[in-house]
């Protein structure tokens, strides 16, 4: 019976392996990909928002080329802390129920394995279920929900479709490396100035702008993407034009979702946040109302990086306390 068993390899995943390893518990970390897996799966060469206090693991441990870090340093940095410190994380395994209660323990199951453990923490991200358009022609290989790279679409119509940072840059990316690229748009989302309320930032709108600008990237604020074939886009403007556009790849970027199933099924309250569902939690010790289920990272309200590691080190040392 492991004292506990964490869920995820992210930011939140890591620091509560940390904190566990320095609280003596006997832990485990599963990760369904590779540690800081959705880190990994930002767009290639891609700058942080964040600076790097925000972001490392220990102060003065994340040693950027430039002011924010890069992908590639994140991952180098988190990597390496993994290795330094020996933390134990299965990777490539994934976590595909849980069950029981805190008086006789939880049992979890993964698609290799069973384990048992006093307390589980729910460090899954909100990656997990990129939200679709539920169009026709969603499905075809050429629709991607996510953006990694650019490099393929040289001289490839490419249209992208979102109003957040992740849309924005990806147009921006794909229209900086030479794809003939329209970014599809609701007007408030193009028109929003609001970073609280998910607007772009501004060091994306303003290159972005800039491709605009120079007759390379096309904006059209649509309504609804009505379908897609192998060949073309249909979409309908804000004014109900219906527009057919040439199309060779398509990026459905448009949120994502963490996949809460595991919580309901143990009985874990769920509430409706302004931008998505969230686990019902005590804010000081982040169990949630099954208890010795716990909580932590990107969907949870202590969204960015910063907290999903600063949580952890406040709430596993409770833990500890309680398992003593
Ligand atoms: C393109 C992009 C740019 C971003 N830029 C920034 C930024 O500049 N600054 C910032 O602070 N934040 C940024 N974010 C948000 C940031 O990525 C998250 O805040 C951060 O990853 C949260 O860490 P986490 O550990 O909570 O979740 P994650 O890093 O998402 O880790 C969760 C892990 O759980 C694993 N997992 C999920 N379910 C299971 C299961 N059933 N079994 C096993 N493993 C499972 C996943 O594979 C994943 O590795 C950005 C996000 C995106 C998508």
């Amino acid at each position: 019976m492991l004292d506990l068993l964490i869920i995820g390899a992210g930011p939140a995943g890591l620091s509560a392996a940390e904190a566990a390893q320095q609280h003596g518990l006997d832990y485990l970390v599963i990760e369904r990909g590779t540690i800081a897996n959705t880190i990994r799966q930002y767009p290639v060469g891609r700058s942080m928002f964040s600076t790097p206090n925000e972001v490392e693991m220990h102060e003065g441990t994340l040693k950027p080329v430039r002011e924010k870090p890069t992908r590639e340093e994140m991952l180098s940095h988190y990597i390496h802390f993994v290795l330094n410190l020996d933390l134990r994380i299965n990777t490539g395994e994934e976590v595909v129920a849980v069950d029981g209660n805190i008086d006789e323990g939880f049992v979890i199951k993964t698609d290799r394995s069973e384990y048992q453990a006093k307390r589980v923490l729910f460090a899954i991200g909100a990656m997990e279920i990129p939200r679709r358009l539920n169009v026709p022609g969603e499905d075809l290989p050429k629709v991607y929900h996510l953006f990694v790279d650019p490099y393929a679409y040289v001289r490839k119509d490419a249209l992208v479709v979102g109003g957040g940072n992740s849309a924005a840059e990806a147009a921006l990316f794909l229209s900086e490396e030479g794809a003939r690229t329209t970014m599809a748009i609701w007007r408030e989302d193009w028109e929003n100035r609001d970073p609280k309320a998910g607007a772009m930032k501004h060091w994306v709108r303003t290159p972005l702008e800039a491709e605009v600008e120079a007759g390379r990237l096309k904006v059209i604020l649509y309504k609804h993407v009505d379908e897609i074939s192998e060949h073309e886009v249909k979409l309908t403007t804000e004014t109900g034009e219906v527009r057919t556009l040439p199309n060779d790849v398509v990026f459905v970027l448009v949120g994502s979702d963490a996949d809460l199933t595991l919580l309901k099924k143990l009985g874990v309250k769920i509430e409706t946040g302004k931008l998505a569902e969230i686990p019902v939690y005590d804010p000081e010790t982040f169990e949630t109302n099954v208890r010795g289920i716990y909580v932590a990272g990107h969907f949870t309200h202590a969204r960015h990086i910063k907290a999903a590691i600063d949580v952890p080190r406040r709430i596993v040392p409770l833990i500890a306390k309680q398992l003593k």
